[in-house]
């Protein structure tokens, strides 16, 4: 476009907005559809990111796999694009825990297998009817407490639990040739994470969980990430090992703090972290502080 041509169209367009405002504001749609991408990481596995935790997938001959649902409008899209990539279709889905922006999507797949930790299944019937939002929800329909199992074309899927951490019900799964780890929430990558007390998370536990994953991973494993800053849900061992450093130096901070007789609210008034500065909120709510105030109750619970 030549610039006496963006001119003219700049004006018709200022115009035209001037003159009628009702009706420019007519021609915009309720709200922009959401961003999603799809990326293919290594030998038919992939990641679906939309809004909430990332989504992972496997697309083989015999069909596809997910991991994780978001919330219905993103799922929706997801699934779209999988039965594209998929003309035998979904087969099944895994669920890493039981949040909503994980589950929420569930029903979008319209599967009859549904995978995940028995804790998962338990806390999110739980939650789900407190919430009084059941007929909304598509709960698991085969539940594990330690492994689980499943070849899958060309492909194996190990389902794995190394006890509580994010929440109490966290399942890691391992696309074992392709090799690539799905950690749900367990890792937040550089940035401040939800720890689900009330659904029976543990920090000191999720540091030896991500230990436990590390030790079971090559250097050369894909891990995805349920969230990260600025979307970077792709990680190696070491993003999983920094998050550990994290998790043990905040927990610290707590401890340390309570041992020299501080509240909970001297305890959270620390700024930043030193070493991980630069850490972000994914949301108002999950801040340094949230995190302290979390490992403060922790360590202080009787
Ligand atoms: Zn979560």
């Amino acid at each position: 476009m030549n610039r006496r041509a963006f001119i003219s169209t700049t004006s018709v367009g200022v115009a035209g907005l001037a003159l009628a405002p009702d009706a420019f504001a007519f021609q915009q749609p309720a709200a922009a559809p959401p961003v999603t991408s799809f990326t293919e990481l290594r030998r038919g596995v992939g990641m679906f990111i939309g809004t909430g935790g990332t989504i992972g997938y496997l697309v083989n001959g015999d069909g596809a796999i997910a991991v994780d649902s978001q919330f219905m409008n993103t799922a929706e899209i997801c699934v779209a694009g999988l039965k594209q990539r998929a003309p035998k279709g979904i087969a099944m889905l895994l669920n890493t825990h039981h949040h909503g922006d994980h589950t929420g999507g569930n029903k979008a797949y319209g599967v009859s297998k549904i995978v995940a930790h028995a804790n998962c299944l338990k806390s999110h019937k739980a939650v789900t009817e407190e919430a009084k939002t059941v007929d909304q929800q598509a709960y698991a329909t085969a539940t594990f407490t330690d492994t689980w199992t499943e070849k899958f074309g060309d492909e194996t899927i190990e389902g794995r639990y190394f006890g509580p951490g994010h929440t109490g019900g966290d399942a890691v799964y391992h696309f074992q040739r392709a090799n690539v780890m799905h950690m749900g929430d367990l890792l937040f990558n550089r940035a401040h994470p939800n720890i689900d007390r009330a659904q029976g998370a543990r920090v000191d536990n999720w540091i030896k969980v991500l230990e436990a994953v590390s030790s079971r991973a090559a250097n050369d494993t894909i891990f995805i990430a349920g969230h990260a800053k600025d979307n970077a849900v792709r990680n190696t061992k070491a993003e999983v090992l920094h998050f550990r450093n994290y998790l043990t130096a905040v927990l610290e901070h707590a401890r340390a703090g309570a041992k020299a007789g501080q509240s909970k609210e001297e305890v959270q008034k620390l700024a930043a972290l030193k070493g991980f500065e630069d850490n972000v909120s994914p949301n108002a709510r999950l801040t340094l502080a949230f995190v302290l105030g979390i490992c403060y109750d922790e360590v202080t619970a009787k």
